[in-house]
């Protein structure tokens, strides 16, 4: 019965027009799964949008867009350095894969103030800092200094500000070099929360050996920054057809150099699974607040997944540390090649391709609309033939399915030319002939063990709760008024006077930094700053978690009382 339904089954649309650099990667994976697309948009809705840039699209009312509103937002450095730092607030242990980070150039001052007094306290300590202006990328602007007075503020910080971040002086060098992690995250489902991270990415390296920083070597790029970009320039770049060998090389060839070292390949991966899965924790509240402007709730509109680039550095001592998340990895196949001076051409990049159509293509299997629908109305017939697409290899240095073992299982797929062929699919599924997925499902799988973090989505559901208009990602001064006298935190010790001085001192202080000017009113990270002060106001002397944890429980405690009195009544 489920061969006879397989045959009938019509085939999956993907409008590739604004797909840009993926486009190649893409059009290989849809080859692959012999889905159908279209390169210039469609009249007609798609049941994929693949967008190579953001989410931005107002005339999209159905099926799925591979971006969160929000995202490129969310991940720039200062967005970023602030939803971890949240975090290190309330678990300063769990979140210690960060490097602590200042954000320039309101907090110049602590900055100077902090980096004495750590090195009053311990005069052996010899930092190097790293500054990185806010939403640059590629290795843009970037520059290593010993001391807070080396920062160039004049000018540039004040037109464009910056995160100024410890430098991890003592990274794991292969063959003496340098080199950082891409690693590939899928982020399927807002809510429910759903994270899968590839088996597999790249190592990108440098192309001059390593030395920990001294006033000489500060500016030598090629020696400390690992981006890609850069280091092509560089005389000393690799490139190579094979992926443990190069300038840019596959993470598990550089797991199964490390294993054969000896080192404890499994503890690295589950470090990292952990880093992924707390940083996304870290991210999703602000995305929320996002998600409900853009697409409210009760209208139609797509619902969205996207793949994240999460830019890894491994200590000595084998921790890894997050640098940052890309909204937007290259997924570019190709490199160019100078082949006499002056003159380039695209050339395929075997290793890129490797990793990234995997990473394509078995995205698109996960959010596989059909696959979707079947679950929901044959879920009792099914339970046999289907467990082939849902089972994962577990995360192992050597086992990545090839590149030729994809091709060889294509062999047998007839040519995919997207218009010349007919809408319904009458050949065997060619799920049977895929590898493996490559991505594997850490959240909710993992749930169990990173729930306890997940206070700030709380606190984001109390604030949209109250946002009040659709489409805001404000907070008024009445909806804060409502949402105190709902929760009942108003007493004869915090009169509503004092409410309005909070919101407004707070506020005030949120949109002075320049962050968002196009609405007025208290943004999240506003509104968890005041929640976390009225927490320590009304649970002294607790860690921080435990008093906001405690707060968050007597608010919805309330609510829900609330709800019970008025059971029809608006957004709540
Ligand atoms: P960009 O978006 O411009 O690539 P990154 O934050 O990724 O900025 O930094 C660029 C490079 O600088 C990284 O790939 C890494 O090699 C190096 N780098 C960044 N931050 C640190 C740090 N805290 N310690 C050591 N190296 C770093």
């Amino acid at each position: 019965e489920e061969g006879g339904c397989a045959a009938r089954r019509p085939r999956v649309t993907v409008d590739s027009s604004k797909a840009k650099t993926s486009l190649e990667a893409l059009k290989i994976s849809l080859r692959q799964l012999r889905w159908r697309e279209f390169p210039f948009g469609r009249r007609l809705p798609c049941d994929i949008y693949w967008h190579g840039v953001s989410f931005h699209d107002n005339d999209i009312f159905s099926g799925q867009v591979n971006k969160f509103p929000g995202m490129t937002e969310m991940v720039r450095k200062i967005t970023l350095s602030r939803a971890v730092r949240t975090m290190q607030d309330l678990f300063p242990l769990e979140y210690n894969f960060y490097p602590r980070s200042w954000i320039l150039p309101e907090e110049f001052p602590l900055f100077v103030a902090e980096v004495r007094v750590m090195k009053d306290s311990d005069p052996s300590w010899k930092p190097t800092f790293i500054v990185k202006p806010d939403g640059g990328c590629q290795g843009d602007g970037i520059y290593l200094i010993k001391d807070p007075s080396d920062i160039r503020l004049t000018g540039s910080i004040q037109s464009r500000p910056a995160v100024v971040q410890e430098y991890i002086c003592k990274p794991l060098l292969v063959d003496k070099l340098k080199f950082d992690i891409r690693l590939y995250v899928l982020l399927k489902s807002l809510e429910p929360l759903e994270i899968y991270i590839a088996k597999d990415g790249l190592s990108r390296f440098c192309t001059e050996p390593y030395q920990e920083p001294t006033l000489k070597n500060l500016h030598q790029v090629f020696m400390h920054l690992t981006n890609y970009s850069l280091n092509i320039h560089s005389g000393n770049f690799i490139h190579s057809d094979s992926v443990n060998t190069g300038s840019k090389r596959t993470f598990s060839s550089i797991l199964c150099r490390l294993s054969s070292r000896g080192a404890d390949v499994k503890k690295l991966w589950s470090d990292i699974i952990s880093l992924v899965i707390k940083t996304i924790i870290a991210l999703t509240p602000e995305l929320k607040v996002y998600y409900q402007s853009d697409i409210p709730a009760g209208k139609p509109g797509p619902t969205c997944f996207q793949i994240l680039g999460f830019d890894i550095l491994l200590m000595k001592n084998l921790k890894p540390m997050l640098l940052e998340v890309n909204a937007n990895p290259s997924m570019r196949i190709e490199h160019e090649q100078e082949l006499s001076p002056g003159v380039f051409e695209n050339v395929p990049s075997p290793v890129d391709e490797e990793v990234k159509v995997a990473v394509i293509r078995d995205t698109l299997r996960l959010v596989d609309p059909q696959k979707k629908k079947r679950k929901n109305t044959q879920q009792h017939i099914e339970s046999g033939k289907n467990k082939v697409n849902v089972r994962y290899d577990s995360f192992t240095c050597c086992r990545y399915p090839t590149l030729e073992r994809v091709s060889e299982a294509n062999e047998e797929l007839p040519d995919a030319g997207p218009a010349d062929r007919p809408d319904h699919d009458t050949t065997r599924s060619p799920e049977a002939s895929l590898p493996s997925l490559c991505l594997k499902q850490v959240f909710p799988k993992y749930a169990k063990q990173f729930n306890y973090l997940r206070l700030v989505d709380r606190v984001a559901a109390l604030f949209i709760r109250f946002l009040g208009v659709k489409g805001t990602t404000k907070l008024g001064p009445t909806g804060f008024r409502t949402f105190i006298r709902n929760c009942k935190l108003s007493n004869s010790n915090f009169s509503m006077a004092s409410v309005d001085i909070l919101y407004i001192d707070i506020t005030r202080r949120w949109n002075s930094m320049g962050i968002d000017h196009k609405e007025s009113g208290m943004c999240l990270q506003a509104f968890v700053e005041a929640f976390f002060c009225l927490a320590q106001k009304k649970y002294k002397s607790l860690p921080l978690h435990e008093q906001v944890a405690m707060l968050i429980d007597f608010c919805e405690y309330h609510l829900a009382a609330l709800d019970e009195k008025r059971p029809v009544c608006g957004r709540g």
